[in-house]
Parts: structure tokens; sequence; C-alpha cells
């Protein structure tokens, strides 16, 4: 009997032991899986590569390069085009630059590679092979190679390459970013003047405080932009608000504002703090009459298609619907040659009927 409790208790630890060191393997396992799962996402962001900055040289030393290496001549419009040829080309310069650092003992060093002889034709063909103020000396034979070694010297002091000044590499380029050098935007009046037959032409004062000028996003095409600041002016005169879509005044002998939208406006608001272009918004009009597509099918569109290219920006189906009557206010009011008018704030819905009424 002792024997059979014996018996008992051995098999009874080693399916203990046996349960425990199953447990223990599926921790284990968890674990790992864990761990890989968390690796996945650094390892994707590591290998996606990060933008190069701009370059940026002081202007002295960048005026200096230039007068010493190009023709004194040289006008800025020649040399914003050397500048931005070289920084939107990056794949030509990873190109290039590896053949200015041979590694085998059959590779030469060339400063004009033919992928930087490419570039100097091209660049040639837009100034139209009058190099007269570009070079300083160069044949009709030359001028390709001469070109390209100068440009080959403007990389050099741009730091664009990915090899270090000693000649050690560091990484490949990807893209050179230009947000530093993204120009302020502004949405303003298209009027330059106010538009009011007795005002004769009188000015238009900016009616927004500085510190209460809003920074709204807006879609230029297919471009997201941020920090956009709209303004907003008055006619001191005759009390006539003018906006970037729309005018506003209040008739007399009335307490109700009325507003005009504006034909020829740029940009048109579609949300509290969101523009868009008549680029995005005609393509909108045009894509949901040919595709004979709804607003909801629409902003699936856009948001799938253009949402996350390049700043993320998730639009609702009430903005696309708002840009769609929006544009086609304008449309309908530009074919008709007249200036659609309507009470100021009027809900999108009224403006839908009064523009049934109207076309
Ligand atoms: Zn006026």
């Amino acid at each position: 009997m002792k024997c059979l409790n014996c018996f008992f208790l051995y098999y009874k630890i080693k399916y203990q032991v046996y349960f425990l060191s199953q447990i223990l393997l599926l921790l284990f396992w968890i674990v790992w899986i864990i761990l890989a799962l968390s690796w996945l996402p650094i390892a994707a962001a590591q290998k996606s590569p990060s933008p190069k900055p701009f370059p940026n040289p002081t202007f002295q030393a960048f005026s200096d390069f230039i007068l010493s290496n190009f023709h004194s001549q040289i006008s800025l419009t020649t040399t914003l085009l050397i500048l931005f040829s070289l920084v939107n080309n990056p794949e030509l310069l990873n190109l290039h630059a590896r053949q200015t650092h041979p590694v085998f003992p059959d590779e030469n060093l060339t400063r004009a590679s033919g992928w930087m002889k490419t570039l100097a034709r091209g660049l040639g063909d837009r100034l139209n092979y009058d190099l007269s103020t570009v070079l300083t000396q160069y044949t009709d034979k030359n001028w390709v190679t001469q070109l390209a070694k100068q440009l080959d010297s403007t990389t050099v002091f741009l730091g664009l390459s990915p090899y270090k000044y000693n000649g050690n590499f560091t990484r490949k380029i990807s893209c050179i970013s230009q947000e530093s050098i993204a120009p302020i935007r502004l949405i303003c009046p298209p009027n330059m003047t106010c538009t009011t037959s007795t005002c004769q032409l009188y000015h238009i004062s900016l009616r927004t405080r500085l510190r209460d000028i809003p920074q709204v996003t807006l879609i230029e095409g297919s471009t997201v932009l941020n920090q956009v600041y709209v303004l907003s002016g008055e006619c001191t005169r005759c009390k006539t608000h003018y906006h970037a879509d729309h005018e506003s005044y209040t008739p007399s002998n009335t307490t109700q504002s009325r507003e005009v939208f504006i034909n020829s406006a740029r940009y048109l608001k579609i949300g509290s703090s969101l523009w868009v272009d008549r680029v995005f918004s005609n393509a909108l009009l045009s894509g949901m009459y040919n595709f004979h597509a709804s607003a909801n099918a629409y902003t699936q569109f856009w948001n799938d298609s253009f949402g996350a290219v390049s700043i993320p920006c998730k639009l609702s189906r009430r903005q696309i619907w708002q840009a769609f009557v929006q544009e086609s206010i304008r449309s309908i009011a530009q074919m008709s040659k007249i200036d659609f008018e309507a009470n100021q704030n009027i809900a999108i819905d009224n403006v839908c009927n009064s523009l049934n009424k109207f076309g």
C-alpha cells in the first residue's frame, strides 16, 4: 500500500512539474511574440529615410561662393534655378557622389560625371544655351563639362552629398526638406479697392486685429498646408467687409446683412478652420458629377488618397458637401454672369434652395 502511495505521489509531482514547464514555455512564447511585435514598428521607422535639412550657409558665404565659381553677372533667377535643380534631384546627387568617391581599382574619380553632365545640359537648355553670364571660361565644346564641374563644387559647398568632407560615407540622400523655406501663406480678399461705386476705388483697410488673426488649414490641389493666416478687410467709408471668398454689407434701412459670393475667389472656406483652393473644389465638382459619386464616397476617396500623403488631414462629409455647394454657386453665377447674393450666415440647405430657384 505504501508503495502504491509513493507511486501516486511520484506521478503527481511529475505531472505538476510537467504542467509548470508547459506554463513557463507558454509564457516564454507570449513574451517572445510581444517583443517581436514591439520591434516591428521600430524597425520600420528606422528604415524610413528622414529628409536631409535644406542647406543653410550664411548669405555672405553663399554669395562669395557663387561669385568665385560662376560669372559675376549671374542673375538671381539662374542662381536659384541651379540651387533648386540640385535640391530636387536627390537620386542624381547620390549617383554623382558615388562616382566622385571611387572604391574599386577600376573606378576613376570624375568631377564631371555623366549624371552631372546631364543636369548641366538640362540647365543649358533651360537658359537657351546662353551661358555668357553663367560661366567665366567655356567653349562651345566644353561648356557641359565646365558647368558640370561647377555644379559638383556647388554640391560640395552646400553639403548636398551622402559623403562627409573627409570622404566617409554617411547615408544615401532620400530627399531634401524644403519645410524651412516654405513661404508664409496669407488668404486675403481678392479685391484691391472698394467695389461700391460711391466709394470710387477707396482703399481697403485690414479689419482683423493682429492678435486675432486666425490660423487655418489650406488644401491646395492635394497639398495640405497648416498655419495659414486668414485676413479680412473693410472699407471705412461704406463699411463693406471684404473676405477672400465673399463680401458682406448691410443695405440702408435694414439690419440684415447680405453676402455677395465672389465668383473669382481663389480660395473657398469649407469649415471653421479649413479652406481649399479652386483646383480642389473644381476637381471635387467634376469627380462627383463624372463618377456619380456621393459626398460620402468622395470623402472616403479623398481621405484614402490624399489624407495622409504629407500632413495628415481627414475631411468630413459635411466639409466635402460645403465645398460642392460653394463651388457650384460660383460656377452657376459665373455662367449666368451675375453675382449670387444671400443673407449673411445663411444655412447651407437654404443656400441650396436659393440655388435651385436661381438655376
Ligand atoms: Zn466702400
